[in-house]
């Protein structure tokens, strides 16, 4: 097995992060069980003023506040501007009525070919196996997204298994959520296995953020699991500042490309996140170091309370140029927008 080190990146006031015991140790189910589910108690914990927390905003109450015990260990403390803490933390701006920005920006509730599948683009599937997730990102698209009635059940499983067989056109089917990895590797492998029996389906592809949130969750089992398949395995990944990637996401994702697991990375345009030329090269680089392949960059959906997170396009242009001066061809990613009714993810241009 490689070890895989990465260097050191020094943190202004490293001194400051809150200590790193506790968070490798547990297992995953354990992190979720630890997660920080409150806002007045991250601030706490990062030692900073409750008065930038928007405690009253009603988005809290729908899409809480969620941080696992990783992620958490990463987060610097007393920086109100950490980039890391602005991905999970309500802020006021959330609950700003913006034009433009809506609770279902790309139609998802009408493309739904039933319980628990979505399937826009040829060739493919996506399987909505988990309305929840290990962390609650304040600009995700799906924050408005009505998961209880959308994810499938294992009980469900069988309808949305028999719509994947009547369809010969489909190769490849991506399970998705919400976060797939929520569900335990007995479900998953339960479900792979039913797959793996439909003949014209070739890979099987999983977006989760699990492994940069709680590394502890590429268990050898998901591995043994995944290599195991018939079907032609693909990891999708969601890390978006090169802060999320340290030593221990680092070698879980080392673990899965070892077993020949290809993955890929994407990550959203991000005011006040990732929205510099540095930062998006030094996220890119880590990624290949780590043999993780850049994949997209998502220009924001415009989902109500994520407006303050917006970076115009022409400004998204200019960062992707600059990157294409900076790397070889293989660690830019694609700059791509989701536009409700287009055939694929349309490329910035
Ligand atoms: C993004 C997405 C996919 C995957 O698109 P690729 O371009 O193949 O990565 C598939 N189905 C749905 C519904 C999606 O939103
Ligand atoms: S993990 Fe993904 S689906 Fe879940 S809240 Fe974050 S961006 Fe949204």
């Amino acid at each position: 097995m490689t070890i895989v080190s990465l260097p050191q990146h020094p943190v202004p006031g490293n001194s400051a992060r809150p200590p790193m015991s506790g968070a490798a140790e547990l297992d995953w189910q354990s992190s979720l069980r630890h997660a920080v589910r409150d806002a007045a108690e991250l601030c706490r914990i990062l030692q900073l003023t409750p008065s930038i927390v928007d405690g009253s905003n009603e988005a809290t109450g729908q899409f809480p506040v969620f941080v696992p015990p990783h992620y958490l260990s990463l987060i610097e403390r007393r920086n109100a501007d950490d980039p890391l803490l602005r991905q999970v933390l309500p802020i006021a701006a959330e609950s700003a009525t913006i034009a433009g920005f809506s609770a279902d920006p790309l139609g998802e509730n009408h493309v739904h070919l039933g319980h628990g599948m979505l399937q826009k683009y040829a060739g493919r599937a996506l399987m909505v196996l988990s309305g929840a997730c290990a962390v609650h990102c304040r600009y995700c698209f799906r924050r408005h997204f009505p998961y209880s009635e959308a994810a499938a059940t294992p009980a469900q499983w069988e309808q949305t298994l028999a719509q994947i067989a009547a369809d010969t056109t489909l190769h490849e089917v991506l399970l998705s959520g919400g976060d797939p990895l929520m569900l335990p590797d007995r479900q998953l492998s339960e479900l792979t296995s039913r797959l793996a029996e439909i003949q014209h389906l070739r890979r099987l592809r999983i977006h989760s953020r699990l492994p940069i949130v709680i590394p502890q969750r590429v268990t050898d089992q998901l591995i043994d699991l995944l290599s195991a398949s018939r079907l032609v395995p693909w990891f999708v990944v969601h890390a978006n500042h090169p802060r999320e990637l340290d030593a221990v996401t680092g070698a879980a994702l080392g673990r899965l490309v070892d077993a020949g697991i290809p993955v890929l990375n994407q990550a959203v345009l991000l005011r006040g996140v990732n929205d510099h030329v540095d930062t998006l090269a030094e996220l890119c680089e880590r990624l290949v170091d780590l043999r993780v392949t850049p994949y997209y960059l998502h220009q924001l959906d415009r989902v109500a309370g994520a407006a303050h997170f917006e970076v115009p396009i022409d400004e998204g242009r200019l960062i992707i140029r600059q990157l294409q001066e900076r790397l070889p061809g293989y660690a830019v990613p694609r700059y791509v927008q989701e536009i409700p009714g287009a055939a694929s993810k349309l490329p910035v241009g």
